[in-house]
């Protein structure tokens, strides 16, 4: 792997990691504020995107040309060109106008098929834009979120716990940054980075300084200025394309696919029965013979499928994304249809994430605070009787220093950044008066595995005012040297366990058990109330490096705040959906046990038997096995038991579709049948780990989106049904047909150099207006009423199940029954091939344009429900008169059928579908007995 910074490629060698920050900065002619928007607006002019190039992009141009790659289609203009040069043997005739109309549709075809790939192309384009990751860079002195692709050397990127990083860059300050480097050394072990120069030699996979493209920040936080963007980046310099589109086949991709090859075999062996009979019973031309077996082919073999296949699921992924759910990889819009378990999660999933601090637990009291929302004006009261907030300083200043939220600029604090439960905690404190300012030194930052973050903070700001401050009030502070305070905040227990002394009446004594039972029991009449609980904590600190356990303990316990996290009011009614549609949903929360169980119950959960992460933790996974089929809540688990417990789910034979967004999350949702990260709260790590993302990380999204699965499923179903159906329609039309034709009319059929059922031209025109305008109408066809009624589909359930092939090959027969009775009546009565051709032609026409409304009805479909469908129909039907009727007739070797003619065709027409009909009931009946 070449180790060589961009500059040195280019020829200046400027070992980056081994310069100090300012050099770097200076070299980049940057500073640590980051760059003006005016400047970064120049370098993207003169560097270009951010970004790898793919070699995957085709030019429609490609797309196009590749419609005609196609050994059946070479074989077809080979015979078309053969049929023009028999013109040039004395005393033939060219058929001209055979071989330019074979042309023309051939190039109809073309079309279609270009305009199916196209837009799927298109599509997947777009999808794979709208999943390409945001950085958060300093401009014009500001953090500012921006596309990835706009990141330009001389940025100043900020690095949070899960973000991708987004080029590559020197570490300015770092606070226990930790990278994943995996995908770009193959170290699979975190690396910890600081900002000191390290020797120019340094190999790649050590240099501490630098981050890199591809990587990305599991822990911690830090700045660093970007040295190097898009192909200039050691990644880019990899030529292998990383980020290679992961979308090989899907599963159904593949099977129809296998299914076109098989079908293509049997095709063709029928075909050469054709030929064989033709050539030995009938006096056909040898030149017709083959044109007509290879037309039978290309109008047979159904090499549109795979195509369709992909435009549907791309279609449907587009429609799931205007519903809030990005597909990242195609399967997934199959695999949606199977699901039958949803293990989500409760913050902001099932709940708004719009938190409000309601209570407040400090000292011997319990207050109540007012106000709604962001809104910074409310009281605190106890028993209904407010009191001076200045009481509440420790606990109230605690949540605001030990906090990462921030208002955001410019929006008169009506709006914040940060972690909804931290927002909240500023509000809170902000209600006293009390602001987030102190100069901060160290955090050890919150994950979903401590469940709780301390920060470090020069003590000198509480120094001044209440008389309740740490200084005030801390028997072991001493004489000024502990000039620093540790604030922690967590989950109530997890707190507790860090303490051992408690604030009283302004005064701090040792932590009794008593001390602790109360907290715990006011933690649960919280929670009970469906309240998301936090405990907080401090002591004074003298030595601000301290490890981190060390850190962490003695610490002098606070109080307790309570937050509303009121349900998203549509949830309800989608868990309710989801039940309905055979699904179970299990909630896997880090929350309080009891607050758990109180939200659940709001929007439908069974909270009898909710178990805890150290519950689950207990289990074997034999007993864990059992108790997922039961427990629909689980509490206080840790990424790890949510893991757990997504196995058990699958070793039970469940599909699982599962939620996260912390980076603890990201195994769990690559391990998913389904891995769903949410949009506004993921972290890049979770997303690039997942299958899908909820852009409003709300549940009732999941529910859509399945539906969308399912949807995409039966409209795929009725495709291949409707494609395979017609072509074995034909296929035993043309090879019966002639079998019979030569057994009942030798003479005619002996006699006459092109005796066949269906000629070239109308066998290629039957395929394209079955396989043009209506197919591609089918992929918009809409969902199913009761889709959300039926049990999701097994997992081995083929596209082409039992109940289809059986279908296909008796509406194949009877397609050919009817047909044929009314070919060789007319050829009876009139004793006039073309005659008999025209109206056997016209029928198979119709038949095709009734048939797609038989499959639909299946899926409670009404004939009228698909407007495109309905202009599709139309169109074939319109351009199918204009073949009888207007001058094309010559072209294409036809007749203007008369009235009796029509009579003959209705006649065989209503047979068609009474027999269709009937058959359809009878294979149902079969089916479900
Ligand atoms: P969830 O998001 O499912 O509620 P988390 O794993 O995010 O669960 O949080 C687990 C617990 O950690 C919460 O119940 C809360 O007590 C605590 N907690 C959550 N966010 C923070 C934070 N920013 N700082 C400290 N503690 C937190
Ligand atoms: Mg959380």
């Amino acid at each position: 792997m070449s180790s060589a910074t961009p500059v040195e490629r280019s020829g200046a060698p400027t070992a980056w990691h081994a310069r100090p920050v300012e050099g770097v900065l200076d070299e980049l002619d940057a500073s640590a504020d980051g760059l003006s928007s005016e400047e970064a607006d120049r370098r993207l002019e003169e560097y270009g995107p951010n970004a790898i190039r793919g070699e995957n992009d085709v030019s429609p141009f490609e797309i196009f040309v590749s419609q005609f790659q196609d050994v059946l289609i070479y074989l077809l203009v080979l015979a078309a060109v053969l049929s023009l040069a028999v013109g040039l043997l004395p005393g033939e005739d060219a058929n001209v106008v055979d071989a330019a109309l074979i042309l023309v549709i051939l190039f109809a075809n073309g079309v279609f098929g270009f305009v199916q790939d196209y837009r799927a192309e298109r599509s997947m384009q777009r999808l794979r834009e709208l999943s390409s990751p945001a950085a958060t860079v300093l401009r014009d002195g500001e953090k500012r979120e921006i596309d990835a692709t706009a990141v330009v050397p001389g940025d100043v990127v900020v690095l949070e716990q899960g973000d991708a990083v987004p080029a590559d860059a020197r570490l300015v300050d770092v606070t226990n940054l930790e990278t994943a480097e995996a995908a770009l050394t193959g170290e699979s072990a975190n690396v910890e980075k600081d900002a000191a120069p390290v020797d120019d030699g340094t190999p790649l996979a050590e240099r501490r300084n630098m981050v890199y493209m591809n990587t990305n920040a599991v822990k911690g936080r830090a700045r660093a200025v970007v040295v190097g963007t898009g192909m200039d980046t050691e990644v880019g310099a990899i030529a292998t394309q990383m980020q290679a589109a992961e979308d090989g086949d899907t599963p159904f991709q593949g099977e129809v696919d296998e299914l076109g090859r098989r079908i293509g075999i049997g095709v063709i062996g029928l075909i050469s029965l054709v030929v064989l009979v033709q050539f030995l019973f009938t006096a056909t031309d040898a030149i017709s013979i083959l044109l007509t077996a290879i037309t039978l082919a290309v109008a047979a073999v159904p090499e549109g499928l795979p195509a369709v296949v992909t435009l549907t699921l791309a279609l449907g992924s587009q429609k799931m994304v205007e519903r809030n759910a990005l597909v990242r990889r195609l399967p997934v819009v199959e695999s949606l249809g199977s699901i039958d378990t949803i293990l989500t999660d409760k913050t902001g999933t099932l709940t708004e994430s719009q938190m409000t601090v309601q209570r407040v637990a400090f000292g011997d009291d319990v207050f109540d605070v007012t106000g709604a929302g962001l809104e910074t004006d409310g009281e605190f009261q106890r028993d209904g009787e407010a009191v001076d907030p200045a009481m509440l300083e420790p606990v109230l200043r605690c949540g605001a220093l030990c906090n990462n939220a921030e208002p955001a600029p410019d929006t008169e604090d009506r709006e914040y950044f940060g972690d909804p439960t931290e927002v909240a905690l500023l509000v809170s404190a902000r209600k006293a008066g009390v602001e987030q300012a102190a100069e901060r030194v160290r955090e050890v930052p919150f994950s979903s595995d401590r469940k709780r973050m301390t920060v470090v903070v020069e003590a000198t700001d509480s120094r001044v005012g209440a008389a309740d401050t740490v200084e005030a009030t801390d028997s072991r502070a001493g004489d000024g040297d502990d000039a620093y305070t540790a604030y922690m905040k967590g989950a109530p227990g997890t707190v507790l366990d860090r303490c051992d002394r408690v604030l009283v009446d302004g005064e701090e004594r040792a932590l009794t058990d008593a001390d602790r039972d109360r907290v715990l029991e006011r933690t649960e009449s919280f929670a009970s109330d469906a309240l998301r609980v936090i405990g907080f904590a401090r002591k004074r600190v003298t030595d601000p490096d301290a490890d981190e356990d060390a850190l962490e303990d003695d610490m002098v316990f606070l109080g307790l705040q309570g937050m509303l996290d009121p349900p998203r009011d549509e949830v309800p009614q989608a868990v309710a959906d989801c039940r309905d549609a055979g699904i179970r949903v299990v909630m896997a929360t880090g929350d309080n046990v009891e607050t758990a169980k109180a939200i659940g119950a709001q929007v439908g959960f069974d909270p009898t038997g909710a178990m805890t992460g150290p519950e689950v933790e207990k289990l074997t996974d034999a007993e864990l096995q059992d108790a997922v089929e039961e427990v629909e809540v689980f509490a206080r688990v840790a990424p790890e038991h949510k893991v757990r417990i997504l196995e058990a789910l699958q070793a039970n034979g469940h599909r699982v579709a599962m939620t996260g967004d912390g980076v603890n999350d990201a195994p769990g949702v690559r391990n998913a049948d389904v891995g769903i990260a949410m949009g506004e709260r993921g972290t890049d790590v979770t997303k690039e780990a997942s299958d899908m993302i909820l852009q409003d990380d709300n549940f009732a999204t999941i529910r859509d989106a399945i539906a969308e699965g399912r949807g995409i499923f039966d409209n795929i179903r009725k495709f291949v049904n409707y494609l395979l159906s017609a072509n074995a329609g034909e296929v035993l039309v043309v090879f019966v047909g002639v079998l019979v034709g030569s057994a009942l009319y030798p003479s005619l059929f002996a006699g006459n150099t092109e005796a066949l059922v269906l000629t070239p031209v109308m066998l290629l025109w039957i395929n394209l207006v079955t396989d043009g305008f209506p197919a591609l109408a089918l992929g918009t066809d809409p969902k199913a009423d009761d889709i959300m009624d039926r049990a999701p589909r097994g997992e081995d359930d083929p596209v082409i199940d039992r109940r289809m092939l059986l279908s296909i090959a008796t509406i194949g027969a009877i397609m050919t029954v009817t047909g044929l009775a009314l070919f060789f009546y007319a050829l009876d009565v009139t004793r006039d091939l073309v005659v008999a051709q025209t109206l056997l032609f016209t029928l198979l026409v119709t038949i095709e344009m009734v048939r797609i409304h038989l499959i639909r009805s299946r899926y409670d479909l009404s004939p009228l429900s698909n407007p495109w469908l309905v202009a599709a129909v139309a169109l074939s039907l319109a351009l199918q008169l204009a073949v009888l009727y207007t001058p094309l007739r010559e072209f294409f070797s036809v007749i203007a059928p008369t009235l009796e003619h029509w009579t003959w065709i209705g006649g065989a027409f209503i047979a068609f579908v009474a027999l269709a009909v009937a058959t359809e009931t009878l294979v149902e009946r079969t089916l479900a007995a």
